[in-house]
């Protein structure tokens, strides 16, 4: 009997098992549908009128500034006038940056005027400015190795030179040194802290972005030259003598500000609760227009969703488009989505943010659970004509997306080519003729293709708490 039993009870088990993981497809007529939103959104200019809105109606968005509330009622506006059926807000409060001159020179033996621009959370410098011998480093690496004897009251100045790539990948040590290196020279007592801009230009504009001090660490005044004076500087300390520079800053925190995560969303006809989820953020560096960072990526979720939306049948899933407040200074927006929605990341199906500029998609990767991998094989047959290769299963759907990753969101990272966003990055170059029409029309019939075959999608990505616990890159 008890013999009998046993393998009965075992295959129960087994297709007990087999149904909870059942294989994540995307049904023949929904592909079609992709297929076609794919090519009329490569035909569609709904992106760059967005984007060439968003530039020249507000501009500079750097978050807390004049331009935050301005930029918030814009997106609501835009929102609705492109027919999504739900837009709200959702406040994010983080510390306020402001920048008000900044200006440098070397003093001796040669005097120069330099083009320098303050990293946002610096500190200003006593009015009338640091004037202090410079030191140089190559590396993140050896100014952590130096000794505080060398470095102390003086201008610590990192130079690493970045490089093109389609990966941008070298991006990843120049953001670490103007992120870190600031709060490791305070700790040596430098007097301030000056680096060669993260960017791949060879134009007299710095690259501004954020560092990161130690809450309660010293903090130094830290700012960022141009190449073109970082060669300059390089040159005069190659004669050996010392080289002084002079460092005037006027920038600092106001106080807290409240922004908000503009949202939206169409909604889906039979499983209104489960979200496809994509966006940009909404603010951006002060310096230009913040056309490629990153106007593009507000522009591209917002028209991908708006094709979605103007389909005579709704998706089957919900649609959701967030414009994130303040990424540039410390993710904010992201966090604060994540910490108001992590009780959900179940119903959050799949998302990426798009914040690589506006530039053709290369590589698509996700992080998903196996089982799902037929769905994404499906999103590369749509995707593939459009020039874009399956990467790996490391992704973390863009910067404000990642902490919901973190929290167990199916995500996928998909690359534009970087091979000329660094040159931009963070500067006043950062303006709307940096944009390719065609290409950011690319990158919409990329956008439109994955996030409506996902709402459409039979079964799910994996998305639950604590689903995906190691790291993934963008
Ligand atoms: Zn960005």
């Amino acid at each position: 009997m008890v013999l009998r039993v046993l393998p009965c009870l075992l295959l129960a088990l087994l297709s007990a098992s087999a149904n909870a993981t059942p294989i994540t497809t995307v049904p023949e007529a929904a592909i079609r549908q992709a297929i076609a939103l794919r090519d009329q959104a490569l035909k569609d200019e709904k992106a760059y009128a967005v984007l060439e809105s968003l530039t020249t109606e507000i501009g500079p968005r750097l978050a807390g500034g004049v331009n935050d509330q301005k930029a918030r009622d814009w997106a609501v506006a835009k929102f609705r006038a492109l027919g999504y059926d739900k837009v709200w807000t959702e406040p994010v409060t983080f510390p306020k940056w402001v920048r008000r001159s900044e200006s440098a020179a070397l003093t001796a033996p040669y005097a120069q005027q330099l083009a320098v621009t303050a990293l946002g959370y610096s500190p200003a410098t006593p009015k009338g400015g640091i004037t202090a011998p410079l030191v140089l480093f190559d590396s993140l690496d050896a100014l952590k190795a130096a000794k505080s004897e060398d470095v102390k009251n003086k201008i610590v100045f990192v130079s690493t030179r970045m490089h093109a790539h389609q990966d941008g990948h070298e991006y990843g040590t120049g953001s670490r040194i103007r992120s870190r290196g600031p709060a490791i020279a305070a700790q040596l007592g430098a007097a301030a802290f000056v680096l060669r801009s993260a960017g791949t230009d060879s134009q007299r504009l710095p690259h501004t972005g954020m560092t990161q001090w130690e809450p309660e660490g010293r903090r130094i005044p830290a700012a960022a030259v141009s190449n073109p004076d970082a060669d300059l500087m390089e040159a005069a300390l190659r004669r050996g003598q010392p080289v002084l520079m002079k460092l005037q800053l006027d920038c600092g925190l106001e106080g807290d500000y409240t922004g908000a995560n503009v949202i939206a969303e169409i909604r889906g006809s039979e499983k209104p609760d489960e979200i496809v989820i994509l966006g940009g953020h909404l603010d951006s560096w002060d310096l230009g227009t913040g056309a490629i960072d990153d106007g593009a990526g507000v522009a591209i979720s917002m028209a991908a969703g708006a094709l979605i939306g103007d389909l005579p049948q709704p998706p089957r899933r919900t649609i959701r488009v967030v414009a994130f407040a303040n990424e540039e200074a410390g993710l904010h927006g992201g966090k604060a989505y994540a910490a108001a929605h992590k009780h959900e990341v179940a119903q959050h199906v799949l998302g990426a943010e798009a914040d690589m500029g506006g530039d053709r998609i290369w590589r698509l990767n996700a992080s998903v659970k196996p089982e799902a991998l037929p769905a994404i094989d499906a999103m590369m047959q749509v995707l593939a004509p459009l020039g874009v290769s399956r990467g790996s299963e490391r992704a973390n759907g863009g910067p404000d997306l990642s902490p919901m990753h973190a929290e167990g969101m199916a995500a996928l990272s998909l690359s534009n080519d970087a091979t000329r966003y660094f040159d931009y990055h963070h500067t006043a170059d950062d303006t709307l003729d940096k944009i390719d029409p065609q290409q950011l029309a690319q990158v919409v019939a990329v956008y439109v293709s994955w996030a409506y075959m996902a709402a459409a999608a039979d079964g799910d990505f994996g998305s639950a708490p604590g689903m995906f616990k190691t790291a993934g890159e963008n």
